[in-house]
């Protein structure tokens, strides 16, 4: 009855829509921009229920005023970072109750991309924003090291079995870097090849199980022997401590 579907949006953005197949419920994640999702709610007569936001960069909350002048619904956000339209503050922890969905959502707080990110989790599915991508990680603009590598870490602890859905389609190029941190796995060879694939037929890559995740993403294996011998040899000295090799496999990233 619960249908996941990625709404691309801006340059390389999804805003996430969860909608109840059968009530046409819908709750909405990351509206980058208004009018996509005003689109399918007039299209296919949705009634939207709630909006969740990742953080507070303009490409994951620009959408909100046009959404919520047209809908008076809930709008969940990072309770340490500001949000204009924020009607529901959350933090590590709380729920975020749906039930018109039949879903509840944890919160839980990973600071790094931005100082107060957090991610919406269930059973099943995890919303990361801009923290964790597929086969990738965002840009530390206000954390540091060890606090994202910490944060990331967090996404470890949940069922391989879960499904990732992050905020932009970068899944090839994370895939490039991947290959040249770990030219002998030969998991992200073939991830490589089926992203391509996929992005070829203009279809999304994402989600992705957090089973790939840990195979093929460089930012989650930096306990692997091959990440830290890759991540020592890109510093010039033998990195020992895990944030210290996602410090340095992060640096290398910026510069690729
Ligand atoms: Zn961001």
């Amino acid at each position: 009855m619960l249908e996941i579907i990625p709404l691309p949006a801006l340059k390389d953005n999804y805003i996430w829509l969860l909608k109840n197949k059968i009530s046409r419920h819908v709750a909405i994640v990351d509206p980058s921009e208004a009018e996509p999702v005003l689109n399918v709610i007039k299209s296919e007569g949705l009634i939207p229920i709630a909006i969740m936001v990742t953080h507070h960069h303009w490409d994951h909350v620009g959408g909100i005023p046009g959404i919520t002048e047209q809908f008076d619904i809930p709008v969940y956000t990072p309770k340490l970072e500001p949000v204009a339209g924020s009607t529901n503050p959350v933090g590590e922890g709380d729920i975020v109750s749906l039930p018109e969905l039949a879903l509840s959502l944890e919160i839980m707080d990973v600071p790094g991309h931005t100082s107060g990110a957090v991610a919406y989790y269930t059973d099943d599915m995890v919303f990361s924003g801009d923290t964790l991508f597929t086969a990738g990680c965002g840009r530390m603009f206000e954390g540091t090291p060890p606090q994202m590598h910490a944060s990331l870490s967090k996404f470890k602890t949940l069922p391989d079995s879960t499904l990732l859905y992050c905020g932009h389609e970068y899944t090839v190029s994370n895939l490039k870097f991947a290959a040249s941190v770990e030219p002998d796995n030969t998991a992200i060879q073939e991830r490589l090849r089926l992203a391509e694939e996929t992005r070829n037929l203009n279809s999304p890559t994402v989600p992705a199980t957090l089973a790939a995740e840990k195979q093929t993403n460089p930012f989650l294996r930096c306990e692997e022997p091959d990440v830290i011998s890759a991540a020592s040899h890109f510093s010039g000295k033998k990195l020992n401590k895990a944030a210290d090799v996602f410090a340095a496999v992060r640096q290398w990233k910026d510069n690729f």
